[in-house]
Order: structure tokens, then sequence, then C-alpha cells
């Protein structure tokens, strides 16, 4: 059976999502669930601080490719340039050289060209991906090169590869830290995904990020419950998020106090919950509700 894929994204940045997934992940397999993780925030990827994992493979990542000119077969026909909408092509010393950064790598340059050897397509290196060993299990996680785009291809590679580790050893579950935004990486991080968990916190900007999140996941068609982190900086807000959960029928799964302790434990390097005993029944609950909803 395929492996239930549980993704945790927020919206904005900054609000416990990945806090949450690690302390997930920590609940998780000191109660003996089986789990692949996946970390498909590629762009700025962190779970691996806490998770610690030791590299067992690594795969670099091929995006697009870049228009290359063999100024040897080129015969300064100029057809290239006047084709290129992207300005991407000069004229340096005589010679017609592509210019990488601004190249998009649509290709039309070659289709134009007379001289069948004088453009190259050249696939670019955007990132590498890994598969790793935990202390809680398999992890799969990339990164993506500064500038590099192709980030949402990169998170598809990341969950296909988690996909085929619980395929192989018939594990139930892959718990996915996603990507902040509702860009191109969080739709690849909900394309197929079973359940999504938006975690938010009780500040405007959060909210109305949250709402934006939301209805990515409803666009998906996967279920999606919310939980409030930092909930004691704003009571009001805290119960507007509430009561947004029950106007759209999306099940609250729990909230967690705002705590200085979970700073501290993050700053050590422990999980949020191995760090504040006292949050036990609040995590707890979370977590019991997420799983009771992917079954
Ligand atoms: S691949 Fe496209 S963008 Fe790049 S140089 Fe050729 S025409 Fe321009
Ligand atoms: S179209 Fe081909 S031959 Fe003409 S200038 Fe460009 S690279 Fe050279």
């Amino acid at each position: 059976m395929r492996a239930k894929e549980i993704v945790l994204i927020s919206g904005k940045g900054g609000t416990g999502k990945t806090t949450v997934t690690s302390s997930f992940v920590w609940w998780m397999h000191n109660n003996n669930y089986n789990f692949v993780i996946a970390d498909a925030d590629v762009d700025a990827a962190d779970m691996h601080l806490l998770l610690k994992p030791q590299i067992k493979r690594k795969e670099y990542f091929t995006g697009k490719s870049i228009a290359k000119i063999n100024t040897e077969s080129c015969i300064s026909c100029d057809l290239c340039k006047q084709y290129c909408r992207f300005d991407a092509i000069d004229i340096i010393d005589g010679n017609y050289v592509v210019n990488p950064f601004r190249c998009d790598g649509c290709g039309l340059c070659k289709l134009v060209c007379p001289v069948d050897s004088a453009i190259d397509m050249i696939p670019q290196t955007v990132g590498e991906w890994y598969i790793s060993d935990t202390n809680s299990g398999k992890m799969v996680h990339a990164k993506l090169y500064p500038g590099a785009e192709n980030s949402g291809n990169l998170v598809t590679m990341v969950k296909h590869q988690a996909h085929l580790i619980a395929d192989e050893a018939n594990i139930p579950y892959i718990i996915v830290d996603g990507p902040p935004g509702i860009g191109c990486p969080v739709t690849s991080s909900l394309s197929g995904a079973s359940y999504a968990v938006v975690v938010s916190e009780p500040t405007f900007s959060a909210i109305h990020d949250m709402e934006r999140a939301v209805d990515t996941a409803f666009h998906f068609r996967v279920p999606v419950g919310l939980v409030l982190n930092k909930a004691s900086l704003n009571d009001k807000n805290a119960q507007a998020i509430k009561e947004y959960a029950e106007k759209k029928g999306i099940p609250f799964l729990g909230s967690i106090p705002f705590s200085k302790c979970i700073v501290d434990a993050l700053v050590n390097g422990k999980f949020a919950l191995e760090g504040c005993p006292e949050l036990t029944e609040n995590f707890e609950k979370i977590f019991k509700k997420i799983l009771e909803e992917v079954k």
C-alpha cells in the first residue's frame, strides 16, 4: 500500500512549521511509528540541523538547459540574436556569445540556427539531493544552489525518492516538511499528498497566508487541518483562527503556547517537545489527531 504522505506547510515563513514537524518526527519515533522524512524546503532546508543526517547517497539535480554557441561553427548570420526574446546573445570581439544569466533555455536559437553544430543546449546542475540515515529513520533532503530555479521539480524528486524508500520497506508514513509560501515548491509538495497540516500563528500576516495555504490545499483536493503555534501571543487573533477553521469545516488540530522553553530547546539543538516536557499534552493532542485524520 502506498505510504500516507503528511505535508506540513505554513504559508508565511517563521510560524514554527519546522519546529512542529521535527517534534512530530521525534514523537513518532519514540512511539514506534515507522516513517520516512522528506525535507521539501529545498530553498532553505533546516531539518538537518536537528536530525543530523548521515548522508548515504548524494546525487546532482539537473535543471533547464542553457544555450552555448560554438564560435568555430558559427557563421555570424545574426539569426539567433534577432530571434532571442530574452536579449541573451551578445557580440563580443566579433563572436556571438550567450549570456547565461539572461538565457531562458527556450531553445529557439538552436531551432533557427542554419548550422547544426553551432549551438548546443547544455543541461545545468542546479542542486543536490541526498538519502541519509538519522536516529529517527531514513531522510530524503536536498539543496538548491543559490539563484537556481526549478525548486518545484526538486521537491518532486525528494518526495519521489521518499516514496521509493517507503514502498521498498513497506513503510506506512512519509512526513514532509513543506516549503513556505504558496508558490511552485508548495504546489509540488501538496501534489499527491494524503493530508496537509497548516501551521499558523496569531498574527495578521500569518492568518492571511494561512488562508492562502488552505485554499491551495483545497485546490489540490488535499484534506487539511490547522495547528496554531505561539497561540498565547494574541488571544483575539487566536480565536479568529479557530473561528476560521470552523467556518471552513477544517479540523482544528490544536495549539501550542508561545514558550521561551521552545526557543531554548532549539538553540541547544533539541526538538521542541524533547526540551519542553511541560508541552507534551499540547503536542501529543495534535499528533494523535493528525494520525486519526489520515487513517
Ligand atoms: S535558448 Fe532561448 S533564451 Fe537562450 S539564447 Fe537561445 S533563444 Fe535566447
Ligand atoms: S544563428 Fe547560428 S550561425 Fe547564426 S549567428 Fe547564431 S549561432 Fe551563429
